[in-house]
């Protein structure tokens, strides 16, 4: 958590109405989208003028949370959102840890900022572009440090049916469904709360998981005839290419959790899938792990990535093939090592 002294700072910053923006990373997830609107709507209710930015366009499976049809887009407004970014007295950055997060093109623009930033987020090695941070990766989600953020400013009392339903929405997706291992009795506490401020947790997670096209599940099947087992390094990988993708006619936020199958195999400890982005010249890579084999830094040494030890993305510019034979030689060298 911040300091106290820190808490006191924010506290009397947040007493008067102000101008805040909030940003979330590029791509986001649910938690990003979820720590992002719940944290909006507390504020909102402050009396602030509050706006979320999102750097890109978010997938449609996220697209039912309270106010999502208020976010500003920078990559669709550059000019709307470069304008209320300047003007913001306090700027959240939520669910990310390096300026370049919101992408090469935010996030040169983001560096050219000298307002007062704010950083809550659970991945390692933050940058230090904050002048207040609350960094601690042993927290599931960003959106379980938004509910803390929310308790230790006393405004618990400001967590409505709306709040809970975002900070649940990015607890259960960061949690795999309250599974992964940062799950722990405080996230249950957390999310106990949340269920009695009015969260419709069955209807969350069909909205969520229940809503699928038929052309994503297609595409499941393709991804998961295109698994691959390496058994000499208790692998696994996925590979997607972007004319399997169009064939499917892909949409944003389809291939959100697929990397995860590679894992479910017995004696397989890591995995990776990769996704050909034809548009943007790169194969896109998100890895899975389990126990002591740390993908974050992994993705940081051979992807121009980073994340979580257990769940990290990166991305490359070689093609699919060559990214996968690199991924294979990669895996050969940290075994020796
Ligand atoms: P996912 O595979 O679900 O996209 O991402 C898994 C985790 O790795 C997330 O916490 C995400 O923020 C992080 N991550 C994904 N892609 C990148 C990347 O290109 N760079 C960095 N630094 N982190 C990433
Ligand atoms: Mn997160």
């Amino acid at each position: 958590m911040f300091t106290s002294s820190e808490l006191n700072e924010l506290k009397t910053l947040l007493a008067t109405s102000k101008k805040i923006t909030i940003v979330s990373h590029r791509n986001p997830d649910g938690d990003a989208m979820g720590s992002s609107l719940g944290l909006l709507h507390v504020l909102k209710q402050l009396n602030h003028n509050v706006t979320f930015v999102s750097p890109n366009e978010f997938p449609d499976f996220l697209a039912w949370l309270p106010n999502s049809n208020d976010i500003v887009v920078f990559e669709k407004q550059q000019d709307v959102a470069e304008e209320i970014l300047k003007n913001s007295d306090l700027i959240f950055t939520l669910d990310f840890n390096a300026l370049h997060r919101t992408g090469d093109f935010m996030g040169n623009f983001m560096k050219t900022l000298s307002n007062t930033m704010v950083l809550i987020d659970h991945h390692e090695l933050p940058d230090n572009y904050a002048k207040y941070i609350f960094s601690n990766t042993n927290y599931g989600s960003t959106c379980e440090m938004v509910y803390d953020f929310i308790n230790a400013l006393n405004l618990n009392n400001l967590i409505n049916k709306e709040v809970a339903t975002c900070i649940y929405t990015g607890i259960l997706t960061d949690s795999g469904g309250f599974r992964f291992p940062k799950t722990t009795p405080a996230t249950h506490r957390c999310v106990a709360q949340l269920i009695e401020r009015g969260v419709n947790n069955s209807e969350v997670y069909n909205l969520l998981y229940d809503n699928a096209t038929y052309n994503r599940l297609q595409l499941l099947g393709r991804a998961l005839q295109n698994l691959k087992l390496l058994p000499e390094f208790n692998a696994s990988y996925i590979t997607l290419s972007q004319d399997e993708l169009n064939e499917f006619n892909y949409q944003k936020g389809d291939t959100e959790g697929i990397v995860n199958y590679g894992l479910t195999i017995k004696d397989v400890f890591v995995t990776a899938i990769f996704i050909e982005n034809k548009d943007e010249g790169i194969i896109k890579i998100s890895f899975r792990s389990q126990d002591d084999y740390d993908v974050n830094q992994f993705a940081r040494k051979y992807f121009n990535g980073g994340g979580h030890m257990n769940a990290a993305g990166g991305k490359s510019f070689s093609n699919l093939e060559e990214t996968v034979n690199q991924f294979i030689a990669n895996l050969a060298k940290e075994k020796q090592s």
